[in-house]
């Protein structure tokens, strides 16, 4: 068995999981019309390939990745694109987003997919990266990461850990359980295929421990296939246990430097539900187009975890699952601790929706109004990153956005553990957040500035080059002209004057000597007549 380690803070937390977690995977029906975000990951948007009239097989690329950071973006049923523009998506900023909008044609034909790489053992990583790239597969843990460049551990890098991260910790979520009990030799299967993609050297399963079937299952899949080198560790039930930086602290005593990456000490981790995906991918040859979720809470007549479509609107899985209850009071995308609010369930389902979560004012009661900090510092006792909620309120609050990343914001993984705990009931996150976008918005202002700057540095630059090229052709057009002249009144005689000089000299001294000669011969004629 794996030594386990604690990390800091954490909350035991009613799971409130059974609700949905007593019945097996359904597969959600497709719907009329899919609403596929280009942007549905972390990293840049992919560049669409389809136009409003193309026809498209189920699993054919809408959009290819646009970087080294990016998602394809595959239609997950066959139909006709009707549009391609802006709706609203699944975000806290309500904002709308680019889609493909797809007008399914109820054949759900698939498109000519990529061959299976089943030998994949003799394959060289780099080729089930690009496979996995290809696939469009993210993180499906919720944080939407380009699984491609997590297979990518860089020249040198030596990967110690592959961790799958199987603890879903969040109350009301259970896909990742279902998929564990009801999946798990394409989990399997994906945790080798990674493990070979990162040559890593040993590798464990977390899953919390209140999961008993599916660490059963996940035991008798490594066990059906010869692996008796994978760990599962059932870890305590604590939240965030399943927080990426948290479990890998569980199974390894190794904590992710501040504002570092896992790979940093030599740990890789994947969601589970990611491993089952690049199984698809690599064994199948089957893009991302669906993912496994759970629908809950007192607002919905009968929870469920489902096999969804991307792009489904969560009306239709809302009306699937029986539809709202007269207890209905909000609806989230995620769980009740790290998820959001959502204005309207005509929002699509996207690659990092875990959960559509119907909650009742009686489960999520209205939060009441917040009472001033009494720095009772249960925020602080809370926090599994050890960091100071207090202070990084007060500074946020104040605007000192400085002085909120001098106390670390950015590893703040809003787990809402602070805000839970916080007697004087003040949304800490919302103002975690809050500073964030501030940040980020003050760094985009201050890129946009360093590039306008740029801009009028290279464009004064450009004028005084244009000018000096302008003085140094008129230079050059000028010696031209010079020389032209010079060549052109050579060509009008060039050393004539000097031969017309030389030659009147000449004329003049005979002339000189004729006229002395002739005085020498008057003088003489004169000297006879006299002599005569
Ligand atoms: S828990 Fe709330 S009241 Fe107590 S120190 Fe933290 S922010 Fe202040
Ligand atoms: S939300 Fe951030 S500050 Fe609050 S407990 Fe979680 S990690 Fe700590």
């Amino acid at each position: 068995m794996n030594k386990l380690f604690r990390f800091p803070g954490g909350l035991r937390l009613a799971g409130r999981k059974k609700l949905s977690n007593t019945t097996t995977i359904r597969p959600a029906p497709v719907p009329a019309e899919l609403t596929v975000p280009l942007g549905q990951h972390i990293g840049a948007v992919p560049e669409v390939l389809v136009k409003v009239g193309d026809t498209v097989g189920k699993g054919q690329m809408l959009a290819r990745p646009d970087g080294y950071v990016s998602a394809a973006v595959h239609a997950p049923s066959s139909g006709t694109v009707t549009a391609i523009e802006s709706r609203p998506v699944p975000h806290p900023s309500g904002l709308s987003a680019p889609c493909v909008v797809i007008r399914t044609d109820g054949e759900d034909r698939w498109a000519e997919l990529p061959a299976p790489i089943s030998d994949w053992e003799q394959r060289d990583p780099a080729e089930l990266r690009q496979r996995v790239r290809e696939a469009g597969i993210v993180g499906l843990g919720g944080a939407a990461f380009p699984s491609s460049v997590k297979l990518n551990p860089g020249p040198g890098a030596v990967v110690e850990d592959l961790i799958l991260n199987g603890a879903e910790c969040e109350p009301y979520i259970s896909c990742d359980d279902r998929l564990m009990r009801e999946r798990a030799e394409q989990i399997v299967g994906g945790l080798r295929i990674i493990r070979h993609a990162l040559q890593a050297r040993r590798c464990t399963i977390g899953v919390e421990d209140n999961k008993p079937e599916a660490i059963a299952a996940l035991r008798e899949a490594l066990s059906a296939a010869g692996e008796r080198d994978v760990a599962v560790a059932a870890v305590p039930t604590r939240y965030p246990a399943g927080g990426e930086k948290q479990l890998i602290q569980v199974l390894t005593g190794r904590e992710v430097p501040s504002g570092g990456l896992p790979l940093q000490i030599g740990v890789v981790c994947h969601n589970v539900g990611t491993a089952a995906a690049v199984y698809q991918a690599v064994v199948e040859g089957r893009p991302l187009i669906s993912r496994v979720l759970t629908v809950t809470g007192a607002g919905v007549a009968a929870p469920a975890n489902l096999e969804v479509r991307i792009g489904t609107p969560f009306s239709a899985l809302i009306e699937y699952c029986g539809g709202y209850t007269p207890e209905v009071d909000r609806l989230l995308m995620g769980g009740p601790m790290m998820g959001f609010a959502v204005q309207d369930d005509l929002v699509p389902v996207i690659k990092a929706t875990n959960c559509v979560l119907a909650g009742s004012g009686a489960e999520f009661p209205r939060p009441a109004e917040a009472l001033p900090c009494i720095r009772c510092g249960a925020c602080a006792d809370a926090c599994p990153v050890s960091l100071l909620p207090q202070q990084l309120y007060w500074h946020a609050r104040a605007g000192d956005f400085d002085k909120t990343q001098e106390h670390e914001l950015f590893d703040c993984i809003e787990c809402g553990a602070c805000a839970y705990v916080c007697p004087s009931q003040i949304p800490l996150v919302q103002y975690f957040r809050y500073a964030k976008s501030e940040i980020a918005e003050q760094e985009r202002e201050r890129k946009k500035a360093d590039l306008a700057r740029d801009r009028y540095e290279f464009r004064l630059e450009r004028l005084e080059r244009e000018k000096q090229e302008q003085a140094e052709k008129r230079r050059k057009k000028k010696e031209a002209l010079r020389r032209a002249q010079e060549a052109k009144a050579e060509g009008a005689g060039g050393e004539k004057p000097a031969v017309d000089k030389q030659a009147a000299i000449q004329a003049a001294l005979k002339r000189a000597e004729e006229k002395k000669a002739a005085k020498a011969r008057a003088s003489a004629e004169a000297s006879n007549e006299e002599s005569d």
